[in-house]
């Protein structure tokens, strides 16, 4: 059973609960520094719109962990997201309860309000199935657009689908998806990943799904440390995650038997301390100093790299190649991006690190896609079935079996 979109819906004149991801950045005064997510949704919430529906949005902000923490209401949201919907959007500083079945039950057809930080209740995160229900009571039609939090399994996008009758997905969630599938699942070969970063043993599940879908595999960043100890190089005081040695000795093992190109750093900038005014040297793969730490790649393996990447018609990225918030240490990353969005290819970047760089270069525009989720599009490359997409399907399936 596929999911069903809110545009294949009947929405018309219907009461919505939009669960979207508007947790954006905020500066000490409380500032939204960038409002990339909010512009996010923007297509689904005027989708809606167009259909005369009550929008109702629900939403997290950081990480308040269960408690009422001013800093991280959703009030500043609100204002923005009126600015760029140029209409009234009413904030209710609460999630659930009297007050915001009273404010709902005065909607008219076409007007949006904004709830309170689910996080503020701890029965979001935990799931919980109470909360979910009584999410679900605001309204007729449940709409997911948070491919940000789909890995995880909260009351706002897992319970809620257990009460409520109609489900479905937004515009963003499908744009995430479309992507994923034309980039791993359908791609136009040959098809490129490039893996860097420092989330060493997700990493590793990575590089092991990606290996069976990929024609060529590219590996930078923190990772490549554990897999050089675990094939006997010297790593000197470079990252390295101990635990996870056999593991990444096996997923070696896993990318050679799959008959892939496995592209490894052959130089690295290293340096003697982890710091901006650090020491700093390039040296081959194979004499990482025994004291020093390797931050980046050298220039000899962004050639390597860049020349891996020219004749690929689909490019999948996710983690930058070294240290990238400190400038010593960021070319490696940068000079990536340059060839990436110089390529013919369909470039997709796996949002997180990746994005912000990205951002910083100012390449966005060149890249096919960019996913506004970090740890759920990690996920799915990963191959994991994400918590939230799984729930809509089910309340897809249910529907459809009760004659929905
Ligand atoms: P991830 O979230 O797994 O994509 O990791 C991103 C982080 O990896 C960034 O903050 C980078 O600074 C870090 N990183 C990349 N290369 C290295 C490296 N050679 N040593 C330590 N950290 C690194």
């Amino acid at each position: 059973m596929n999911i069903a979109y809110i545009d294949e819906m009947d929405i018309k004149n219907k009461s919505i609960l939009l669960r979207a991801d508007l947790n954006v950045p905020l500066d000490n005064g409380g500032n939204i520094t960038d409002d990339t997510r909010i512009r996010a949704v923007l297509p689904t919430i005027n989708y809606a719109l167009d259909e005369n529906a009550k929008v109702i949005l629900v939403s997290h902000l950081g990480r308040p962990k269960g408690k009422r923490v001013e800093g991280l209401s959703l009030a500043p949201v609100a204002k923005r997201l009126s600015r760029l919907l140029d209409k009234d959007v009413k904030f209710i500083p609460e999630t659930v309860g009297g007050e915001v079945e009273s404010a709902i039950s005065s909607m008219k057809q076409g007007e949006v309000v904004l709830l309170e930080n689910l996080r503020f209740y701890p029965e979001e995160e935990s799931n919980d199935a109470e909360f979910g229900q009584r999410l679900a009571k605001l309204a007729e039609v449940y709409i997911n657009d948070a491919f940000a939090t789909a890995h995880r399994s909260h009351a706002s996008n897992v319970a809620v689908t257990r009460f409520i009758g109609v489900c479905g997905a937004g515009l963003l969630m499908r744009q995430e998806i479309t992507y994923f599938e034309r980039a791993v699942e359908n791609p136009v070969r040959p098809v490129v990943a490039i893996v860097g970063g420092a989330k060493i043993s997700d990493k590793l599940r990575l590089l092991g799904n990606l290996s069976a879908k990929v024609d060529k595999l590219i590996v930078g960043g923190g990772l490549v440390f554990t897999l050089f100890k675990a094939i006997g190089y010297e790593v000197g005081k470079s990252i390295v995650e101990d635990s996870v040695i056999d593991d990444a000795r096996a997923v070696v093992e896993t990318i050679r038997g799959r008959g892939i190109k496995f592209y490894l750093p052959v130089d690295f900038v290293v340096a003697d301390k982890f710091d901006p005014s650090a020491e700093t040297k390039v040296v081959t793969s194979q004499e990482i100093p025994k004291d020093w730490m390797a931050l980046d790649i050298g220039p000899a393996t962004t050639a390597l790299f860049s020349e891996a990447i020219q004749n690929a018609k689909t490019i999948i990225w996710n983690g930058p190649m070294g240290v990238f918030e400190l400038d010593a240490f960021s070319r490696g990353t940068y000079a990536m991006i340059s060839h990436v969005a110089n390529t013919y290819a369909l470039t997709i970047i796996g949002g997180g690190d990746t994005d912000v760089a990205v951002h910083r270069a100012g390449e966005m525009a060149k890249m096919s896609y960019i996913s506004t989720g970090g740890g759920a599009f990690l996920a799915l490359l990963e191959g994991k079935d994400l918590p939230g997409i799984a729930a809509l399907r089910q309340c897809s399936a249910g529907a459809q079996a009760a004659g929905g």
